[in-house]
């Protein structure tokens, strides 16, 4: 499998150098030049395990050795806590897949588990040293940090902004001790770590003098990781249900999530909808029920993972919309750069996308869902998972089986949990323990200099 850019100016690459790109370099998203039809295998697929299935649908789209795509894909998953890794639980008429066995209990240790681990290896095979640079307002620093710490040919430097991120989140980062895990509090907010982060990755000298790599969501390899439980949860409930046909509900923020169903869908497994549910911030409902895509102010919420503006990975899904025209999108990408603002013609009468509905579950939605789950099932949804069953619930179909998408575990949202339930029910031997763990920060101005002489004192 070759990788193209969707702005069209890129040569074709392999997946190995697609995964260490990053981001294209004329600005666009990295995305296979084909996607493969799977019809003829999905009956042999539903009898594998979840890491079998990881396998067959990965060795479509890599260009490793089968036997270190296995160990690979065997190292990644065996920090997981539950042996079927992505299990799909019944609970009331739905199934809900839990995504958050991983060490740091969000969805997103399903991705970066694989890709720091597939870093790992192709430092060790070209005999190389890599330095992560990265910033986060949550999930995504502390899982990359889960991901990479110990690694030998590996620094990480995660940037967090000072006092804004919730607690417990600024623990799961702070408390790993390994000596290549560099947390950075910057006394400044989250759009100041990204600028920052930006302009220390547009110096090119530095960051080819300081081997400094990225770990963000637009990475294909995190897309890919994220397909194979589409198929083992969507292939297990099929199975099960004997139906012709499957719904996904997905929490979404950046559309990485919900974009990796769609290739699933793309690939032949039978996903009748996929139900994109957001919170207030709304943009991507919007787009799916309007056709116009256009930025409104983030609001803070409940489920913050979600709050979210621009898509990063929608730019993947807007080149199959025009046609696979890579200077179409990079005109329409240029005009919504300037005016913040991009829409595609719909027909009157018609949806934006039939495959797609749309919906938004505000806070007072979510709370009540968390609320009715707990009282009704005893099973304790995190708000962003709770979002995306609000928004499947209104959204089923006789004899199309409802799969919810749970992205966190509640014990990371105890506010939340409290608030929804009023008691003190949200607990995880990993997140209790965390109270008394020590932790180690350095907190620095928000100041391009200060991070850029950190990183170059410390990098291997
Ligand atoms: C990142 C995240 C999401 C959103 O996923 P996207 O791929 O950005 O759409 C939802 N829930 C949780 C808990 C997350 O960490």
């Amino acid at each position: 499998m070759t990788y193209i850019s969707t702005r069209g100016g890129t040569e074709p690459m392999g997946f190995q150098e697609a995964v260490i790109t990053g981001l294209a370099p004329d600005g666009g998203l990295l995305i296979p030049s084909n996607i493969p039809d799977v019809r003829d295998k999905l009956d042999y697929w539903k009898t594998l395990s979840y890491q079998e299935v990881t396998f067959e649908v990965m060795r479509l789209f890599v260009d490793l050795p089968d036997a270190d795509l296995k160990t690979l894909i065997d190292r990644s998953y065996a920090p997981f806590s539950h042996p079927e890794i992505a299990p799909a639980i019944p609970v009331g008429d739905l199934q809900i897949v839990e995504l958050f066995h991983g060490p740091t209990l969000a969805f997103k240790d399903i991705a970066l588990q694989f890709l720091s681990n597939f870093y790992d290896y192709i430092l060790q095979r070209t005999d190389r040293k890599l330095n992560i640079l990265g910033s986060t307002s949550g999930d995504t620093g502390s899982a990359a940090i889960h991901g990479i710490r110990g690694k030998d040919r590996m620094n990480i430097f995660i940037m967090h902004p000072h006092g804004r991120v919730a607690p417990l989140q600024e623990k799961q980062m702070t408390s790993v001790l390994d000596a290549n895990v560099f947390n950075l509090a910057i006394e400044g907010t989250f759009d100041d770590c990204q600028r920052i982060m930006k302009s220390i990755f547009n110096d090119l000298p530095f960051k080819t003098k300081y081997a400094l790599g990225s770990v963000n969501s637009v990475n294909w390899a995190r897309v890919l990781a994220q397909v194979v439980y589409y198929f083992s949860a969507g292939l297990y409930v099929l199975d099960q249900s004997k139906a012709r046909a499957v719904r996904f509900s997905v929490p979404t923020g950046n559309f990485g999530d919900i974009l990796a169903g769609y290739y699933a869908k793309r690939m032949g497994l039978p996903i009748s909808q996929l139900i994109l549910a957001t919170n207030e911030n709304d943009i991507l409902a919007r787009f799916f029920n309007t056709g116009v895509y256009s930025v409104g102010d983030v609001v803070s919420t409940i489920s913050p993972s979600m709050d979210i503006q621009v898509a990063s990975n929608f730019e993947r899904y807007l080149f199959y919309r025009v046609g696979e025209d890579g200077a179409r999108l990079r005109t329409m990408m240029d005009d919504f750069a300037r005016t913040g603002s991009l829409s595609l013609p719909v027909k009157k009468g018609q949806r934006v996308d039939p495959l797609f509905t749309a919906g938004v579950g505000r806070t007072a939605d979510t709370l009540a869902t968390i609320r009715r789950y707990h009282e009704r099932y005893g099973y304790l949804l995190d708000p962003h998972s709770a979002v995306g069953v609000y928004v499947g619930e209104q959204n089923r179909a006789a004899g199309e089986p409802m799969i919810c998408l749970a992205t966190a575990h509640p014990a990371k949202f105890k506010q939340a949990i409290l608030d929804a339930t009023g008691q003190d029910l949200a607990h995880h031997v990993l997140l209790d323990r965390l109270k008394d763990a020590r932790s180690r920060c350095e907190v620095l101005p928000a100041e391009v200099k200060a991070v850029r002489d950190f990183v170059a004192k410390h990098a291997l």
